[in-house]
């Protein structure tokens, strides 16, 4: 069976929203990346060095990164090879195969979550102003609320202006409680606040938002770990998660940011929000290979329901969703 047909299989056992977010969400990079490797295997009559070097090109374009695009398409030569594939058609299989791969080799692949479960879970959102924290905090609350779960909110971006409030309509709109003080007060002391009340509320989740400023490291640093000390010392098994927030849209930036604040806390998981946003979805490969920190979420939009668990095989299958329908329809026919 071809790798499109098992794709195909694999996708349909799972549930059809959850595919059609993946699909719809990735739209962009659909268009501009797999339009491009259309485009050359249906210019190119056989497989050599410049149908390599042009792919090379196409995906360093779609972000995937510098060592990661060099790793996959060394396995791609090694597996033409291998194969002994004469038709470029035959390799596009082969590249979202090796997609896949590299994702999974990574290392840990498990989007799940550190919950607790006797007693409270605290979730911790890190990183730089803009990328999504807040909007992301507001979707996991309304994920967490419908299966049931008792949660709550800590407004620790004290810093900037309107974010506590926003943090709120967020809270109104899912239908959980935020707890919060003043603008401009110490974060760490809201922290205090936050976790006195999930206890005293037998909360089971306490998801806590954080100020993005990221002026230097020294002062990121000591600021988290501030934070991160009072959530401990009033749940020693505490923060279970860390969350860092990407956006997406800034490519390259995204991962400068991540490993900052990889050496600044112990990040447990990123959230890469914003991937409906642009047509470079390949920064999710290079995220995952040169980070080795899991992807756990995805942002594929602004409302509530756009936050999905990341799956590589959703995901590659939103790259070619059209070319693995067709191919996987033809060899149906065979
Ligand atoms: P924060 O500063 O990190 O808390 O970022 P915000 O949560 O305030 O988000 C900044 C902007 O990004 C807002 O306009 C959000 O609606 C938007 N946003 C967040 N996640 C996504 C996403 O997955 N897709 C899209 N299209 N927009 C998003
Ligand atoms: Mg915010």
């Amino acid at each position: 069976m071809s790798f499109f047909k098992k794709l195909k299989e694999t996708i349909t056992k799972q549930t059809d929203s959850v595919t059609e977010k993946f699909k719809d969400g990735l739209t962009k990079t659909r268009d501009n990346f797999s339009n491009k490797v259309n485009d050359l295997v249906s210019r190119y009559r056989k497989v050599d060095e410049d149908f390599f070097e042009e792919l090379e090109e196409i995906l360093i374009g779609a972000d995937v990164g510098f060592d990661t695009v060099m790793e996959l398409v060394e396995e791609l030569r090694r597996e033409v090879k291998r194969k002994n594939i004469q038709d470029p058609r035959e390799v596009q299989a082969v590249i979202s195969e090796k997609l896949v791969d590299i994702y999974e080799s990574a290392g840990e692949t498990s989007t799940e979550l550190n919950i607790q479960t006797d007693g409270l879970t605290v979730i911790l959102f890190v990183g730089v102003n803009g990328v999504g924290k807040t909007t992301t905090i507001g979707k996991l609350a309304h994920k967490f609320k419908s299966e049931g779960k008792n949660v709550l909110l800590a407004a620790g971006d004290t810093f900037r202006a309107g974010a506590i409030e926003q943090l709120e309509v967020w809270g109104e709109r899912v239908g959980v409680d935020v707890i919060k003080q003043g603008a401009g007060s110490d974060p760490a002391a809201v922290m205090y606040d936050a976790v006195q009340s999930a206890k005293s509320r037998n909360a089971d989740i306490l998801i806590c938002d954080t100020a993005g400023r990221l002026q230097n490291k020294v002062n990121l640093m000591k600021e988290l770990e501030k934070v991160k000390r009072v959530i401990e010392r009033e749940v020693p098994s505490a923060p279970h998660e860390v969350l860092l927030v990407l956006d997406a849209t800034t490519g390259q930036n995204a991962m400068i940011q991540a490993k900052t604040f990889k050496e600044a806390t112990d990040v447990t998981g990123i959230v890469l929000t914003k991937l409906d946003g642009t047509a470079k979805g390949g920064i999710v490969l290079a995220i995952r290979n040169e980070l080795e920190i899991p992807v756990k979420f995805v942002g594929l939009g602004e409302k509530m329901d756009d936050l999905q668990e990341f799956n590589a095989e959703q995901y590659v299958y939103g790259l070619f969703a059209d070319i693995v329908e067709k191919e996987a329809a033809e060899e149906e026919e065979e």
